[in-house]
């Protein structure tokens, strides 16, 4: 079993200038699997680029045209867990043998291998022997390697052997294919207007892009309305209205207020009660699982503390929750106070 999403292929991922040369490597590698002198073929780029469609579009590819090769996509997680449950049950070597039949691997996301030094250990082997034997690996990654924080030099100085190729944002006629091709094959309808406003408007990610065109279609048939600019624009906001009712620090300080019954003004004072102390330290780790601030910007707004208080609070509130059962439950509420405030 290869794990791969048959919808992904080369036919449907659009081609621009943002992603030129990694698609035209990936159509390379798909036609002469460990032959090519792009091995490993590393993609990278932000989330929402596209880096599991072409990955997964060469894989389909080599089955398609090689029944009989062995390809397998795995995730890097996966791919920890696995191992992690090998070495539990006693059965790396099982492990270790099936990894090595594969004739192309392919790991998305290989940034969460960072600070898994057992692991990484194992995929070096793994990657060596394949590698050696003319199998063809593929990998995706969030950043460049040389960005990639917390993985060994020598896994990072063999990802640079073969071919790094970036994936941007698509430009502008690049989201109106994209939108088209999409539209076109789900069999809808959307006026051109439509279809620029939102190729204008959406810029972050192709799948925001595709997010928005799937509320749109939504909205339409739940209303039997048309689609139009009205209805596209109307669409537009609610979804920037939701982004802005996610959690944010002040509903995190005032949830915890309520929570343990002090002032908002407490939890940003410089009191050192104890009651306070962990009150604010609770606010603090919620910020940081909750919320996109940075270390130094949660400090700025505890009363304008530095960010190595924020991360004593994060340990001590880490740490309290593994050894008081009763403090873990009382996070677990509030918890579930932040993830009814984010849906
Ligand atoms: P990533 O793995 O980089 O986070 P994905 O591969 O999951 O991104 O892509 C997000 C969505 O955008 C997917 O539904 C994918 O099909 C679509 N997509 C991305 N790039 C393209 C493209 N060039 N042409 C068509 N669809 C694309
Ligand atoms: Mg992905």
């Amino acid at each position: 079993h290869s794990n791969l999403n048959p919808n992904y292929d080369f036919e449907n991922y659009i081609e621009g200038d943002c992603n030129r040369l990694a698609r035209s490597a990936g159509i390379a590698v798909a036609e002469k699997p460990g032959v090519t002198s792009f091995n490993p073929l590393m993609v990278y780029g932000g989330v929402g680029l596209g880096k599991t469609h072409l990955i997964q579009s060469i894989g389909n590819k080599i089955r398609r045209d090689d029944k009989k090769h062995f390809v397998l996509y795995v995730s890097s997680e996966k791919f920890t867990t696995q191992f992690t449950d090998a070495i539990k049950n006693n059965s790396i070597q099982s492990f270790t043998n099936f990894y090595l039949q594969v004739d192309t691997l392919i790991i998305d996301d290989v940034q969460f291998f960072s600070g898994k030094e057992k692991t990484q250990e194992m995929f070096f082997h793994i990657f060596n022997h394949l590698h050696q034997s003319g199998k063809q690996i593929i990998m995706s990654s969030d950043r460049p390697p040389r960005d990639l924080k917390g993985l060994q030099d020598r896994l990072l100085s063999r990802f640079k052997w073969g071919l790094t190729a970036d994936l941007q944002m698509p430009d502008f006629e690049t989201r109106i294919a994209i939108i088209s091709r999409k539209m076109e094959s789900d069999g809808i309808y959307i006026p051109d207007d439509v279809v620029e406003y939102l190729a204008y408007s959406v810029d972050t990610n192709v799948r925001e892009l595709e997010g928005v065109l799937i509320s749109l279609i939504a909205h339409a048939t739940l209303n039997k309305a048309e689609i139009n600019l009205e209805l596209a624009k109307q669409t537009l906001k609610n979804i920037v209205h939701d982004i802005e009712s996610e959690v944010g620090v002040d509903y995190i300080q005032k949830s915890v207020g309520e929570y343990f019954q002090i002032s908002v003004e407490d939890l940003k004072d410089k009191t050192r009660k104890k009651e306070i102390v962990i009150a604010r330290q609770v606010a603090m780790y919620l910020c940081k699982e909750y919320t996109n601030h940075s270390l130094k910007s949660i400090g700025y707004h505890f009363g304008g503390r530095d960010h190595s208080t924020v991360i004593h609070a994060v340990q001590s509130v880490s740490d309290m929750i593994e050894i008081d059962t009763k403090f873990c439950h009382s996070m677990d509420e509030l918890k579930k106070k932040m993830r009814m405030k984010s849906v």
